[in-house]
């Protein structure tokens, strides 16, 4: 464990993408003195991967595609690392037949006949535009009946039990958002993400993160849970105890922090089951999405994405979608947003706002649904913040 005695400009908690933006641009950038603390062994939060026995790059926490249309970002994290051009395909097995999901003008033409099908796309396009997106809520309201229909085939066989398993509860009972960012749409293109940015690092997140924590300023404790060390008092922050002068910027769950107080946010959790086989290829796609049956939601097969070239061998991964009850090992990975959770996080938003060094960032300690992009922005914002005030 690093020696906390030390004086520290900025203690930073978790080495995701949060975190380890802000540790470097803050001790490169700001030439600050940052402590990087990490309750897991390893950096990257959920986007580490790891070479498994079988010599398969692995995304440890689920499937971790890069996509984003802003540049700042791309450019940034491409000072360490290269891509692998990459392009996500999915599709869902609906009863054995594999429809491109989003579903789309491809996906259109093989649940109905020719003719059907053509009706149904001049009627699609005519609605809302060649190549548009629209959301499976708002295409249920479509008051045409041949539409309608079509969007209730849609919404049974590719978000009704998807959805069911993933959050436990209907498409119409979850934040619109969340079915939003699988629109229906109404194109030929049957990639998964249209970002003009996309890829994969090319030697995978971990040698990124590490390239990011290499720098002088940086001290990187790992194995190290910010719970037993932090405090909130009257006087202020406290680490170990005692007063902290510098910043703190928190990356985790909000309400681990003030011992569950006002009760535990609720999240989804998901059990990963690894498999490799003796063969070239499990499947087609990088991404299967079981949207009619099974218990799992979607099997990943890792090689489409790292691209290795390795024979006869294959590693897939299923995953199992269930309440969060931090259960030993139980990993928070879906904030639920709601009414009532978001209120409940705003009372925990509202115990920090007492403490102006106190800063909250990531997907996490904001319980929002961000992507990698997404938190990447909000870091490199929060650290020019930080540096143009001067910090502490
Ligand atoms: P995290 O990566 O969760 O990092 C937080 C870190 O804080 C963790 O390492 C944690 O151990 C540490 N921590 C928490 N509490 C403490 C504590 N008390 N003390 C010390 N350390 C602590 N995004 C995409 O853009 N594309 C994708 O394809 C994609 N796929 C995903 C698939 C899954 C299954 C999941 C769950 C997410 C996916 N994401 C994807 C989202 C992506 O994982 C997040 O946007 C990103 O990880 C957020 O980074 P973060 O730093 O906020 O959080
Ligand atoms: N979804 C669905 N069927 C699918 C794909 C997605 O019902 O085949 C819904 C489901 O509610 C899911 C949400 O859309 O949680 C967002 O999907 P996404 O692929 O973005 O989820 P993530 O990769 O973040 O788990």
């Amino acid at each position: 464990m690093t020696n906390l005695d030390k004086s520290y400009d900025f203690l930073i908690v978790g080495s995701g993408f949060a975190g380890a933006v802000c540790a470097r641009e803050l001790a490169e950038q700001g030439n600050k003195k940052v402590l990087l603390l990490e309750k897991r062994s390893h950096i990257g939060g959920n986007s580490y991967d790891a070479l498994n026995d079988a010599g398969i790059l692995i995304h440890m926490y689920g499937p971790h595609i890069f996509h984003t249309n802003d540049e700042r970002v791309y450019k940034y994290l491409s000072r360490f690392t290269n891509w692998r051009k990459y392009m996500h395909e999915v599709v869902g097995n609906v009863h054995g037949k594999l429809l491109p999901i989003p579903f789309n003008l491809n996906s259109l033409y093989m649940v109905y006949d020719n003719e059907k099908a053509m009706r149904l796309e001049s009627k699609l396009v005519r609605a809302y535009g060649m190549d548009k997106k629209v959301t499976i809520l708002e295409l249920r309201k479509n008051t045409d009946q041949e539409l309608a229909e079509l969007a209730e085939y849609v919404y049974q066989n590719v978000f009704l039990y998807y959805t069911q398993k993933q959050w436990g509860t209907s498409p119409d009972d979850i934040d619109p958002n969340v079915t939003a960012r699988v629109p229906v749409y109404i194109s030929r293109d049957n990639r998964y993400f249209q970002d003009k940015f996309q890829g994969i690092p090319e030697d995978g997140y971990t040698p990124l993160f590490e390239k990011m924590l290499s720098h002088q300023n940086i001290d990187l404790s790992l194995s190290t849970d910010v719970k037993d060390l932090l405090s909130f008092s009257e006087v202020g922050l406290l680490l170990q105890g005692k007063p902290f002068k510098g910043a703190v910027i928190y990356t985790g769950a909000v309400d681990e922090l003030f011992q569950c107080k006002f009760g535990r946010l609720p999240y989804r959790t998901l059990d990963f089951e690894f498999e490799t086989y003796d063969t070239n290829w499990y499947q087609d796609y990088g991404t299967v999405n079981y949207t009619v049956d099974q218990l799992f939601t979607r099997i990943t097969e890792f090689k489409h994405l790292s691209g290795q070239n390795i024979e006869n061998k294959t590693t897939i991964m299923k995953e199992y979608s269930k309440a969060y009850t931090n259960a030993l090992k139980e990993i928070p990975y879906y904030a639920i947003n709601n009414f009532d959770n978001n209120s409940l996080y705003e009372k925990y938003h509202e115990l920090t706002l007492k403490y102006p060094d106190f800063y909250l960032l990531g997907r996490l300690a904001e319980y929002k649904y961000y992507n990698m992009d997404a938190i990447v922005s909000r870091a490199l914002e929060l650290s020019d913040l930080l540096i143009k005030n001067g910090g502490v």
